[in-house]
This record gives structure tokens, sequence and C-alpha cells, in this order.
């Protein structure tokens, strides 16, 4: 499992490109997207494509081939694999043969959205993307009493949908933090009440990747 940049090509770590050199395939999630990173490190293994709508199909065919020997790294689009991205189903699929896994810690956006957002970080809750229709509701209520900090990914055009649903469930002075483009040349960091996040955000149209970070239910 290699983790790849989310943004900025140089967050590559040094054993990322050693592994992707070493193995025999790589699985990507979409070649092309991972073909600018393998060009930019003159990483010429071969790549097959592995993604959410073949990892069902693919996952049986990939574990006997690691059973015979072949030697593959998993890569995402961006960030860490498994992480709101495939790669759990090969992982557990891997560990259920037998098989040991190698996780290769590395980029994902998670992690500098935390830090940047001031809060409690010894404790924290990843709840990766909301449902988009059914259950959604149900899901930002079960989060109500959470204590822990909170850290959910979000799509532009839903960003201002969702903070005004927090609100609405959380309370308006409820601390969030929101960061854009991480590691990008227009990463930005809003940190604020939900009302002052979601005013900042009716007067701009939300572009590019948002994590948000909620504060749990406790006094900062
Ligand atoms: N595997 C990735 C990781 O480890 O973070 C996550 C992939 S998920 C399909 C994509 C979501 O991650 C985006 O919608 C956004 O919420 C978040 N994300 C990824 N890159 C980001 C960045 N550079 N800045 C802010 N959020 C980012």
């Amino acid at each position: 499992m290699v983790p790849t940049p989310i943004g900025n090509l140089s967050d590559m770590t040094f054993r990322a490109v050693e592994v992707l050199k070493a193995v025999d395939l790589i699985l990507a999630e979409d070649t092309r997207t991972s073909g600018v990173l393998l060009k930019h490190y003159q990483i010429d293994t071969q790549m097959n494509s592995f993604h959410a709508h073949n990892e069902h199909r693919q996952t049986e065919g990939v574990i006997q081939r690691l059973k015979e020997g072949v030697r593959m790294a998993l890569i995402s689009d961006a960030g860490t694999p498994g992480i709101s991205d495939p790669g759990y189903l090969l992982a557990k699929a891997a560990l259920d043969a037998g098989l040991q896994i190698e996780a290769l810690p590395g980029p994902t956006a998670l992690i500098p959205a935390v830090i940047k957002s001031g809060f409690p970080n010894n404790r924290f809750v990843f709840e990766g993307f909301l449902p988009l229709k059914k259950g959604r509701s149900t899901r930002i209520k079960s989060l109500k009493d959470e204590i822990r900090t909170m850290i959910f990914y979000e799509s532009p055009h839903r960003l201002l949908k969702t903070l005004i649903q927090f609100e609405e469930y959380f309370g308006s002075e409820r601390k969030v933090s929101v960061s854009r483009e991480l590691t990008k040349k227009f990463e930005e960091t809003i940190n604020g009440t939900l009302i002052e996040v979601r005013v900042h955000f009716e007067s701009r149209p939300a572009k590019g990747e948002f994590v948000i970070v909620l504060a749990g239910n406790i006094d900062l």
C-alpha cells in the first residue's frame, strides 16, 4: 500500500519511489493520473487499473497472483490507498489469504487538516465522506454528542450545504476548520465558528478539494 502526494509532487517519500520501482506491477486507481507521477519519478513499472468499479471483481485474481509470488503495489489517485479510496477490500482479502501487507506511511489529507485546525488531536474521529442521501441526517445526528474532533471529506459543491446542516445539528457557535487544496498553490485554512465559516463560503464559490474538521462537543 503506497501513499502518493495529495497535490505537491515533492511529498512522495524516497521509500515510495523505491517500492514502486522494485515491484513487478503497480495497481492504480487511474492509470492516466498516476502516469504523471510515475513519469516524474522515472518509474517505468507496468500499471494495471484497480478502482472502485472493478475492485470486487479483481481482488481474487490479484490475491492469486500475489500467492504465485508476483510483487505488487497499490496506489490511488492521491493520498493513502484505503483512506476513502480503494484498498480496504484488497487488504482484507490478502490477510484472509494469509498474506502480509506492507503499508507505507505517507501523504493523506486528514492529518494536515486536523493539525491546522488547532483542535485537540490526541483523539479524533475520521468520518470520511458523509452518505449522500439516505442515512446522511442520521449519521450527522449520531455525532451530536461526540466530544472528539471530527474529520470529514467533502466535495466543493456540497461544502456549503454540509456547513448549513452542521449548524442545524451542532449549533452556529460550534468551532470548525475548513482546509482546501492542502499542499497545493491555493492552499488555505479557514477557522471559526460554523456561522462565520458558512458566511465566508457564501460569498466565495468553493473550489478545489476540502477537508472539514469539526470541534467536538466540548468547551475550547
Ligand atoms: N486517499 C486520500 C487521502 O488519503 O486523503 C483521500 C481520497 S478521497 C477520494 C478525496 C478527498 O480527500 C477529497 O474530496 C478531499 O475531501 C480530500 N482531499 C484529498 N486531497 C486533498 C487536498 N489536497 N486538500 C484538501 N482535501 C483533500
